[in-house]
């Protein structure tokens, strides 16, 4: 058993049989509904904001779920799940990458210094900065 530094297991570390999952998974997500694209989970979320579900008597993180739900494989080790709408309780696999965990850190840092000269063009635009 092993258990992610993000405190999520990983699917495919033979706990999990592959076999369908329950019908509460499902009822958790809205999709379809938003312009985004973003299949929001509305069930648990870890305190970072991830959606979590808890299935077998562990806590999977539902994005690596639907992951693996429909891409039959998850990522271990060194790769992570980018999340390519940078919206962490979305769990369309559509719009998840697997990544390395430094291009995701990579990516992480990148979209931050977009989002803060985004803020300080839009400050200056209203004459605010
Ligand atoms: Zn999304």
């Amino acid at each position: 058993m092993t258990t992610r530094l993000d405190g999520f297991h990983d699917i495919d570390d033979g706990s999990v049989v592959v076999e369908v999952l329950p019908e509460r998974f499902w009822t958790k997500i809205l999709a379809n509904q938003f312009a985004n694209g973003c299949w929001y989970w509305c069930g648990s979320t870890s305190k970072d904001g991830y959606g979590r579900f808890s299935w077998k008597g562990r806590t999977y993180g539902a994005h690596r779920v639907s992951f693996w739900k429909f891409h039959g494989v998850v990522p271990t080790g060194n790769y992570e799940l980018d999340h390519l709408c940078n919206n962490r309780c979305c769990v369309n696999p559509a719009h998840l990458e697997i990544v390395s965990h430094g291009l995701n850190m990579r990516r992480a840092r990148q979209r931050k210094q977009w989002a803060a000269e985004d803020r300080a063009a839009l400050l200056a635009s209203r004459g605010v900065a």
